[in-house]
């Protein structure tokens, strides 16, 4: 009787979420399908902000059509806390290992961000082409999923244990990209998440097209200490982005 009181107790919601929080977590859904880094697929969270073991998820769906219902609360193991009957996120661990290992850790992305995609499957590192992308000085890891999960997985991210490897190879990046397959961005904010997930596949984009003008060699990225004292002038400018994509991305269809 003791363990299924403390089952149930385990699964008790936690003190309700600021609905503000609900409503960024919905416009994040909204504003990464409209700007390329998700499309059928992806998902971001963001840490309960009443329950810091606890985070919040959409159900499983496409991210550009999330609503305020359609966000659940997840525990520390990336169990739903009140399922009924809701489809929920097969690669769920990405945000639950993470969250358990960083408490640092806010908001997180995970996307099959197109442009990012060749970065994790070449020896071409992912580094700050311009102010905008300065995070990435911070350092971004690779994700090998061969290492943990054996040469034959489907490359998804279906267990905790898979989870808790990526969440390792992240170490303290900003971003770790995921071979063949997508990469996770963390933030310690849910608009920092968003402003950091979009300008990683921008800055794909730009270096991509760099190397079309000239070998690495020849390409200059950010030095340390402009990433530095360009990522100091960003956290002073992020909310105008996302009040922008904000507005373009929940903008009524016409
Ligand atoms: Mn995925």
């Amino acid at each position: 009787m003791g363990a299924v009181m403390e089952a149930i107790s385990a699964q008790a919601q936690s003190p309700a979420a600021d609905p503000g929080l609900i409503d960024d977590l919905v416009a994040a859904n909204r504003i990464l399908y409209d700007q390329g880094v998700v499309d059928g697929f992806g998902h971001v969270s963001v840490r309960h902000n009443t329950n810091p073991d606890h985070f919040l998820l959409a159900r499983s769906m496409a991210p550009g059509l999330v609503t305020s219902t359609d966000i659940m609360e997840f525990d520390r193991d990336g169990n739903a806390v009140d399922q009924q009957g809701r489809a929920v996120y097969l690669e769920r661990f990405i945000h639950s290992e993470i969250y358990k290992t960083h408490p640092e850790v806010k908001a997180v992305v995970h996307s099959h961000s197109p442009a990012v995609i060749p970065f994790g499957v070449t020896t071409v590192p992912l580094r700050p082409i311009f102010h905008l992308s300065s995070f990435l000085g911070a350092g971004v890891t690779v994700f090998e999923i061969r290492e943990a999960g054996g040469p034959a997985t489907d490359m998804l991210i279906r267990t905790p244990e898979l989870g808790a490897a990526l969440s390792r190879a992240l170490g303290s990046a900003p971003v770790a990209l995921m071979r063949g397959h997508g990469d996770v961005v963390v933030a310690s904010s849910l608009k920092e998440a968003v402003f950091r997930a979009v300008y990683s596949e921008v800055n794909a984009r730009l270096e991509a097209e760099a190397l079309r003008l000239a070998p690495l060699g020849q390409v200059t990225f950010l030095n340390d200490e402009e990433a530095a004292n360009a990522t100091a002038t960003n956290a002073g400018v992020l909310l105008r982005a996302w009040d922008l994509w904000k507005a373009k991305a929940l903008a009524p269809a016409r």
